[in-house]
């Protein structure tokens, strides 16, 4: 019987067919698969024929439809429905298709190729959307060593592998840090602790063996824990081992690491010829360079600080009502913090849900997604990999755009966190093909499901990375959608979020689950106050640790990683009461692997620009102005990665993002 996954699917829309795909079909197909787009590649490479954009630059464009088929299913089950037959079948599979992409790059002739064409660029009267493939395959060859030769080549891989073993090792140091340390706590050092607290730290006494409750240094013990402990001195050294974490000394500690893979780092982006780190990772980026960054986050952090020091007096004199004097220190400020915003903005989380029903705001995000692109969605009933998956057909204007996929509740199958990926991409070369999106969540199941502020806020967020893939409206799979730069990918997703907060949208859809009335507008008030508390704080510690990684990568590489990360936070001054979110030897972001180094400050940079979005309509005519939505869908949720990000967002707003609408939705400036 021939397998499942590399057939042609004769169902609805092409999507998979999961109920005929057993688990003991991925490898045999992938093995298949492998082969199939391995056969393609080699083809290209090793062709006679003068090379042309066509038979070498579409040729790597036509999707190899086994390996999409066989891929695009496995990683949507082994994340949304895993199970040790696919766990397994995970660990096997990541080196192998490692080792696929990487030998692709690798592959002289192919790049030969590649760069002929790139060469003839000028003479060959290409498209617009044509031309930044072109550019974007080449770039993506180059970056990846491709031009290398000799020794430059050898040394290129030796680094590559390093970094691979360091950052591996950073990640299992900081692990271990995290999981060695413990306090005890006595009967009476549970005094103050909210129930949920002490059951967690009673659970976590249990799991280290010990007869009585334990504070760890897992996020959801020890942030409760110092927000919300009255004993400073078990405050201060629960916070000091949470602060020292990587930098311990002994076999975990990872500060020479951190050393050495700033030092490769720097040699690899020289062998490429760039200056230094930074500039090789900002090119493909929205900012494009290091001084531009700088620039947005210096102007965050000066409102930044300054709401700080002033939260900082506040939460002084509420320390020192309390009896203890000298100065708020690190360990004194989440838990002052709390106590303000109980007595500021106490917002009852049990009232709030019979507001936000999963279903009604699910009801929402189609109606505002109706209302700005005339985007109708009408229920499907197709065969699915999960009995809690339900699938929308949608359309406009009759012509079908879409499917898209809702798996929205948590269950001991997937993993945490929530997200948007596609099944299948928009593209119309070498045949039109339309998406098939999923958003995946983990809301609490319920009759009726109810939902969080935060979890409203996820699944308007997922909804925008589904429109983003859903409007794509470009020849090429390869800049289809999401396929955008890392600092732009956030924009449709965080822009989205912003119409769940509109009044007449929840006038609307936040109905209560018994009376069907609209959430009252104090509830709403304190919802939306409580969202931007302490955000001095918050803004503070993320973009101290932000201007530490560019620093670490704009330029020379630092010996001492530490020294420099302490003259960094001497020179923008730093609050005394306040951390970096991240200091160097927990830095995960930036030294696990290179996904965020010099790119931490991409989740500042979209926020900027969701918030300066979203005021292009408040200035024209409201949330559901046509004619913005009009420029958004052209500009930005259509064009995937056809055209350079900037100019993108440029041709929507009519110039690049200010920070002004972040500073006051952060409430960092007076409105
Ligand atoms: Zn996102």
């Amino acid at each position: 019987m021939s397998n499942p996954l590399l057939s042609r699917w004769d169902t609805p829309f092409e999507i998979a067919p999961f109920n005929s795909i057993s688990d003991d079909d991925f490898a045999p197909a992938l093995k298949q698969a492998l082969a199939a787009h391995s056969a393609q590649i080699n083809a290209i490479a090793n062709s006679s024929e003068l090379p042309t954009f066509a038979n070498v630059i579409e040729a790597l464009e036509t999707p190899c439809r086994e390996l999409e088929q066989v891929l695009g299913v496995f990683f949507t089950v082994a994340g949304a429905d895993s199970n040790p037959k696919r766990e397994e079948l995970q660990r096997e599979f990541s080196p192998k298709l490692a080792a696929h992409f990487s030998a692709i790059t690798a592959n002289k002739a192919l790049f030969a190729r590649i760069k002929a064409v790139w060469d003839q660029r000028a003479e060959l009267d290409l498209t617009d959307e044509q031309q930044r493939v072109l550019m974007l395959t080449h770039r993506g060859f180059v970056r990846g060593g491709a031009a290398l030769e000799g020794d430059a080549d050898v040394r290129m891989q030796e680094i590559k592998g390093r970094l691979a073993t360091l950052g591996t090792q950073f990640t299992q140091n900081l692990l271990a840090d995290e999981r060695s340390w413990f306090m005890e706590l006595s009967e009476e050092d549970l005094e103050g602790l909210p129930a949920f607290v002490v059951k967690t730290a009673r659970a976590a006494g249990e799991e280290q063996g010990k007869d009585c409750p334990v504070v760890t240094l897992s996020r959801s013990l020890i942030t409760p824990f110092l927000q919300f402990s009255p004993s400073r001195d078990l405050r201060k050294k629960a916070f000091n081992a949470w602060a020292a974490r990587g930098a311990n000394g002994g076999e975990t500690d990872n500060r020479a690491i951190a050393a050495e893979i700033l030092k490769l780092r720097e040699e690899r982006a020289q062998l490429l010829g760039y200056d230094n780190f930074a500039a090789y990772k900002l090119e493909t980026e929205m900012a494009k360079t290091p001084e531009a960054v700088r620039g947005l986050l210096m102007e965050v952090w000066d409102a930044a600080k300054s709401r700080a020091d002033q939260d900082a007096q506040v939460l002084t004199a509420m320390m020192q009502a309390d009896g203890i004097n000298g100065d708020l220190a690190p360990w004194d400020w989440r838990y002052y913090a709390e106590k303000r915003r109980k007595a500021e903005h106490d917002l009852d989380e049990a009232a709030l849900k019979p507001y936000l029903q999963l279903d009604r705001m699910i009801e929402a995000s189609f109606a505002c997604a109706s209302r700005l692109f005339g985007l109708e969605f009408a229920p499907l009933d197709v065969p699915l990999y999960h009995p809690d998956c339900r699938a929308w057909e949608v359309t406009r204007d009759g012509q079908h755009m879409a499917v898209f996929i809702g798996d929205y509740f948590a269950r001991g199958s997937k993993r945490s966190g929530a997200w948007c990926s596609a099944m299948r991409q928009q593209a119309e070369f070498p045949e039109v093909q339309a998406p098939v999106v999923i958003n995946v969540c983990n809301f609490a199941k319920g009759d009726p499901a109810l939902l969080s502020w935060d979890d409203a806020r996820t699944l308007f967020h997922e909804f925008g990375h589904a429109l983003h893939q859903m409007l794509s409206n470009v020849t090429y799979e390869s800049i289809s959608g999401t396929s955008v730069a890392r600092d732009f990918v956030e924009l449709p997703s965080q822009l989205f979020e912003h119409w769940l907060e509109v009044p007449e949208v929840l006038q609307e859809f936040a109905t209560h689950a018994e009376t069907g009335e609209p959430m009252p507008q104090e509830m709403l008030e304190k919802v939306l106050g409580a969202a931007n508390f302490d955000m001095g704080f918050q803004t503070v510690e993320y973009v101290a640790s932000a201007l530490v990684d560019l620093a670490f990568h704009d330029g020379p590489a630092p010996a001492d990683p530490m020294a420099r990360q302490a003259e960094v936070l001497e020179e923008i001054g730093m609050p005394r009461a306040i951390i970096m979110r991240h200091a160097t030897p927990h830095f995960a972001h930036v030294f696990s692997s290179d996904g965020y180094s010099s790119g931490y400050y991409s989740y500042m940079w979209s926020e900027v620009m969701d918030a300066d979005a979203f005021a292009a309509f408040e200035e024209a005519g409201g949330a559901f102005d046509a004619e913005r939505a009009k420029a958004l869908e052209e500009h930005i949720l259509s064009t995937g990665g056809s055209v350079d990000p900037a100019e993108l967002y440029t041709a929507f707003r009519g110039r690049l993002p200010g920070v002004e609408a972040l500073l006051k939705g952060r409430g960092l400036v007076a409105e």
